[in-house]
Parts: structure tokens; C-alpha cells; sequence
């Protein structure tokens, strides 16, 4: 193998650790309300900003008030003049976007970490929206640390111009999904992981900003290549459920032939196209997107070593 160049980032000096941006996603809620009680500030040299993101929405235990946050973040959305009738979400997209922002300057984050529950058999799963080593060095640290608990990165496949959510805010940031949780229920075993997930994400910049260098190696990421909607019949009704086979078996490659759906008359749907690795299998918030499920395409990347830059 080709001995790849060593490449330098800026320390993190402060990064943003954001929960409830869906509102019924209960482990981020109390894993930042705990860190408020704990009025962690600063972990080492770094800053720390712990914020509840979309209050209104926990408030009233729902994944929003009057639109998804986490798609407010497009620079459509956060230019749109504010008027009366303006929807909360826009409204508070514009609050974070100012506070941890902005997108897209030198002011903004050095690093936004979003915390997410999916109802989807996923274990911790790191969401990225573009090929960053720093981030990815996190992942491969986290990974590493948390074995043989399965870790895996997701690369969302969207340019960072159209990036529409909070992880986008920072100069370098990732979503941590981690479940299965259903939606409005706290479970140990998932609290622990994101609590971990999240200690890790701290210990790593701590090394990193007091010189460490981290090598060389090689990483595994799921890049989503499409998405599939559950059968419907003329009137856009769903006729069928996730089968039974594919139901908790998130990541497992799917072959062509294997089955998918089950009718509600009994047919079983089976796979058809590219032989892909499925996620987000039967996430409930996914409904309302008409998205059964995503399916994508595993990819090793090299990483070349990184450390701190300088000056
Ligand atoms: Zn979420």
C-alpha cells in the first residue's frame, strides 16, 4: 500500500454536543439535559456548548412542532426573511444557525455532534454528509473503543451546499443515531451506547489537541444510494409491511430475491436490482417520507494519518 501523506486540521477547540432536535428521540433530550445539570462547559482546554435544540418539540413529545428541524438547515431556510407566520422550526434553525454558526464560516463550531434515536435496528451509527478525515478518525476511534458493540458511518450522499441538517452547522460534524429506541421511551442499553459514543467523541479531541497523531488505516462506510417506499395501492395507501426477514436485520446485504415485504394479503415482495446493504429498516419517522427503508453501498476508504496543525 501507497504511504499516504500525513494531513493537519486546526485543533477543536469547541465543539457543540446537540439533543432533541427530534423531540420524541429521547436519548439525546436527557444525555444533554444531564450535561446542563452537570454544567459541563469545557472538557480539557475545549469548549463545550450543550443545547437543547428544538425545545417546543420535547415540550410537547413530538419529533416537531410544525416542521422537521433537522431539514431547516438548507441555506434557503436559514436566508428566508422572518415574518409573523414564519414556522418555529425556520424560526429556531435561524436562533442555532446564529449561536453555533454561522454555516459555512470561520465563527462557526469546530465540531457539532447531533444526537438521534432511530426505532430502526441500528445500533450507533455515525451520519456524515461528506468524506472529512478528522470526522472520520473520530468514527474509527469510536468503533475501535466500543467493539464488539457494532459502530457503523453513513455517508448521507449529500453535497454540503444542500446540507439541510444541524451537523452541517459546524465546521466539521456528524449526526450519532443509535438504536433501536421507539420514539417517547428511554432504554438503558441505548442510553449507554450514545453516552459512550459521546465520551469517546471527547476523549478522542483531547488526544488529538495535545499533539497525538493518529494513523494510517482503513475504514468501512455505507453510502445511501437509494431509498424504497412500502407498495401502495391507487389511493397511495400501504398494502404491505416490512417481511419478517428483513425486519431487524439492518446492514445484512440484500440479494436478489430476498424478501422485503409481506402483504397484508400474505404475498411476500422480494428484492429485485443491485445486490445493497439496507438501514433505517422500518424507522417510524420515515413514514411520512414514504421511505421504507434505504439501501447503500459499502465502501473501504483509506485513511491517511492526521494530526494538529501547527503555527
Ligand atoms: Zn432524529
Amino acid at each position: 500500500m501507497q504511504k499516504m501523506e500525513l494531513e493537519s486540521f486546526s485543533p477543536v477547540s469547541t465543539v457543540a454536543v446537540c439533543g432533541g432536535t427530534h423531540g420524541n428521540e429521547l436519548t439525546g433530550v436527557y444525555v444533554v439535559r444531564e450535561m446542563q445539570k452537570q454544567k459541563v462547559e469545557k472538557v480539557g482546554l475545549t469548549s463545550v456548548d450543550v443545547v437543547l435544540t428544538n425545545p417546543r418539540a420535547v415540550a410537547l413529545g413530538r419529533r416537531y412542532a410544525e416542521m422537521d428541524l433537522n431539514r431547516c438547515f438548507s441555506d434557503a431556510h436559514l436566508s428566508s426573511p422572518l415574518t409573523e407566520s414564519s414556522v418555529y422550526e425556520v424560526r429556531r434553525a435561524q436562533e442555532l444557525n446564529a449561536q453555533l454558526g454561522p454555516k459555512g464560516s470561520e465563527a462557526a463550531v469546530d465540531l457539532l455532534i447531533d444526537l438521534h434515536n432511530t426505532t430502526a435496528n441500528m445500533g450507533v451509527c455515525l451520519l456524515f454528509y461528506s468524506i472529512d478525515w478528522l470526522t472520520l478518525h473520530i468514527y474509527r476511534y469510536i468503533k475501535n473503543k466500543m467493539s464488539p458493540l457494532p459502530v457503523r458511518a453513513i455517508d448521507v450522499g449529500v453535497p454540503i451546499s444542500d446540507a439541510y441538517s444541524l451537523e452541517a452547522v459546524g465546521k466539521h460534524g456528524f449526526a450519532i443515531e443509535v438504536g433501536p429506541q421507539p420514539n417517547g421511551v428511554l432504554r438503558a442499553d441505548i442510553f449507554n451506547m450514545m453516552k459512550k459514543t459521546v465520551d469517546l467523541t471527547m476523549d478522542w479531541i483531547q488526544e488529538f489537541n495535545s499533539g497525538c497523531t493518529f494513523e494510517a488505516g482503513e475504514v468501512e462506510v455505507f453510502t445511501v444510494v437509494k431509498s424504497v417506499d412500502y407498495p401502495r395501492d391507487q389511493t397511495g395507501e400501504i398494502t404491505a409491511t416490512i417481511h419478517p426477514e428483513l425486519q431487524d436485520n439492518d446492514f445484512k446485504l440484500l440479494r436478489r430475491g430476498d424478501p422485503v415485504f409481506l402483504s397484508f394479503t400474505g404475498e411476500t415482495v422480494e428484492h429485485e436490482g443491485d445486490e445493497l446493504h439496507p438501514f433505517f429498516v422500518n424507522e417510524c419517522a420515515y413514514y411520512e417520507k414514504k421511505i421504507a427503508f434505504h439501501l447503500g453501498q459499502k465502501t473501504t476508504f483509506q485513511l491517511p494519518p492526521v494530526c494538529m496543525k501547527k503555527n
